[in-house]
């Protein structure tokens, strides 16, 4: 892992270094203490059964005498009994705390971790969000966020174990016998070559499982997300097939690694047997020619047997750790990616009156094609402003400038006479409301989805809100009104009446300028025109952008902007527009007959 990451992972432990290092030290005593029984059964069988001279000195020795000497402990051989279950009971003590501890900092430095990966996403840029899978990015916050708490809790604890294990066995077995000893360890550095060779291999295999699983989630996710869709076009074998695909793939991804572990684990189950068979062959001919004590080679097999397992799973650690790694660097790709309100404190917090000029602006996304070319036109404070446009037209790319989600490469857009690109964007959006046609409303009470815009807001301002958006009778009517819940656990609302809540809830933080994209087609001509109606008295003040294919609506506006293919092709009063040959003509007159065909059908029926 590269000091770049970890450098990362240390930054999230913020203050819980001291905890770690607590862990550490327990789980090093734990991994000491664990060393000592083998050693008191071999004093046991050589030098109290048996007749060796005891190889203890000092202290170590005074307490053998105090405690009654060979002759007395062979009498009472329980008393080592209940040394070797202390021993067990004080290593079991020193585990618990070394894991307390390691759960405190763990979770601790996940939730930081969690925390900042929200905090971070909230402000990166829409042009960001609208590239990345939202799959993908919801994998990176919780499946590889959990990699990273568990390299913290298992795979940096079980190395360091693996290494104070490795080296405080080495000390004592070479104490007690040096053959014995290189034939113990003949094989702990090959295994380790053979797990670092495998992790580096495997390292790439991680990786196309990440990414397979990453590609299920997104299927997964849209699919719940379009169940309306899937099921208007009865899509549903087709989407079960591109579920089944995605989900194959991973399942491949995911077999090959498996399948690999299981080579590993074989490689490794072989090598390491072997290695204890050679101990217990060489050890009983040594022992018997009387070249070791039966106790030694008892330590020895018990120490061999002790370390096996953390050898061995050194490999799979040093893989986790593979995964981690990964993991690591799809989060830091996150933390790489530069937020688009970093400069939050930058940029001019201007009074806004709501005087837009776009002066010759073009832009285009990623791919060269201009999406908008040569626009220009200028809006004074309190008037309203229509677009009229096909689809991909570049109606909401324009409106998208304007608050900035995307920075106009030529030309400029003024407000108020102030270049909006020296505008601070927070101070920028805080002015601009925006009502997007299919508007997100989350589960929560329909009081806290109006109050999102403003949570200050009192009831009254809410109400008076909700009546402009002409949506106030809908909601008294609910059982429980404003305290009706949205979404599955409550009401569904219907397309208009979602509009005009999420109207109410624009209207709420009184912005100075308001945007409505296409965000009236699911009300009625009525209610449509009666929201108008109340915009124009009660936000006499307020700039109104709205996006509309109803003539009824775009002729009250005191500029109509028709956009062709990013340019536009005609501007000006409906008085005006309605004389000229154009796109706003044809949609008059196309409405216009549609209406008076309705219109006699309805005197005809009458
Ligand atoms: P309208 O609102 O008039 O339907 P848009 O402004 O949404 O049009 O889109 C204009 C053009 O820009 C379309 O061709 C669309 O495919 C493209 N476009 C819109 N958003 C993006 C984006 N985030 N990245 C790349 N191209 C985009």
């Amino acid at each position: 892992m590269k000091l770049k990451k970890m450098k990362l992972v240390l930054s999230f432990m913020k203050g819980n270094q001291k905890n770690y290092i607590t862990a550490i030290v327990f789980m090093i005593l734990a991994t000491i203490t664990s060393l000592i029984n083998p050693l008191i059964i071999k004093i046991a069988i050589d030098s109290i059964i048996g007749s060796q001279p005891i190889a203890l000195s000092g202290e170590l020795l005074a307490l053998y005498q105090n405690i009654g000497g060979k002759d007395y402990l062979l009498g009472n051989l329980w008393i080592l009994g209940v040394i070797l279950v202390l021993i067990s009971a004080v290593n079991g003590v020193f585990n618990f705390l070394s894991k307390k501890y390691i759960a405190l900092v763990s979770e601790r430095t996940a939730k930081n971790m969690r925390d900042d990966l929200y905090d971070h996403i909230q402000y990166l840029s829409y042009s960001y969000h609208t590239k990345v899978d939202t799959g993908d990015l919801i994998q990176r916050c919780t499946s590889d966020l959990e990699k990273i708490r568990a390299f913290i809790s298992q795979q940096l604890m079980e190395i360091i174990r693996a290494l104070t294990l490795i080296t405080s066995a080495l000390i004592i077995m070479l104490s007690l016998n040096v053959n014995l000893s290189m034939i113990s360890f003949i094989v702990t550095p090959i295994i380790i070559f053979v797990a670092y060779k495998f992790f580096k291999f495997i390292k790439e295999k991680f990786k196309q499982t990440d990414e397979a699983e990453g590609a299920m989630t997104t299927v997964l996710q849209e699919n719940l997300s379009s169940m309306r869709i899937v099921r208007a076009f009865a899509k549903q074998d087709y989407e079960i097939d591109k579920f089944n695909n995605a989900s194959k793939k991973f399942k491949e991804t995911d077999f090959v690694v498996s399948r690999l572990m299981a080579y590993y684990w074989g490689t490794t189950d072989l090598i390491c047997d072997m290695q204890l068979g050679a101990i217990l062959i060489l050890g009983t001919l040594w022992a018997a020619k009387g070249l070791l004590t039966v106790g030694t080679l008892l330590a020895f097999i018990a120490y061999s047997q002790n370390m096996i397992w953390p050898i061995r799973n050194l490999g799979r650690v040093l893989a986790d750790m593979g995964k981690a790694s990964v993991s690591l660097t799809r989060i830091s790709e996150i933390f790489d990616e530069k937020g688009e309100d970093i400069d939050l404190d930058e940029g001019l917090k201007p009074d806004i009156q709501g005087n837009i000029e776009f002066s010759n602006v073009s832009f285009e996304y990623d791919t060269d094609k201009p999406v908008l070319n040569d626009i220009s036109f200028t809006v004074k404070k309190g008037q309203t402003v229509a677009i009229l446009g096909g689809t991909g037209s570049g109606k909401t790319t324009l409106v998208n400038l304007l608050v900035r989600l995307f920075d106009c490469k030529t030309g400029t857009i003024k407000l108020d006479g102030i270049d909006i690109k020296e505008i601070n964007r927070k101070w920028l959006r805080h002015q601009i409301g925006i009502v997007l046609q299919e508007p997100f409303l989350f589960s929560r009470t329909i009081k806290e989805n109006i109050a999102f815009s403003n949570i200050n807001a009192s009831n009254d301002q809410i109400e008076s809100a909700c009546r402009i958006a002409s949506v106030y009778d809908v909601i008294v009517n609910f059982e429980k009104g404003f305290d009706t819940m949205v979404g599955e656990k409550g009401v569904t609302l219907s397309g208009g009446q979602k509009q005009r809540v999420a109207i109410a809830r624009t209207l709420l933080n009184e912005n100075r300028i308001l945007i409505f994209d296409d965000s009236l087609s699911a009300v009625d001509v009525e209610t449509d025109a009666f929201i108008r109606d109340q915009l124009k008295e009660h936000l006499s003040d307020t700039t109104t952008f709205i996006i509309s294919h109803r003539i009824s609506t775009l002729k009250q506006a005191d500029l109509i902007l028709v956009l062709e293919k990013g340019i536009i092709t005609q501007q000006g009063k409906h008085s005006e527009l309605v004389n000229q040959q154009g796109l706003y003509k044809e949609v008059y007159d196309i409405q216009s007959s549609l209406q008076s065909d309705l219109e006699e059908g309805g005197e005809n029926h009458a």
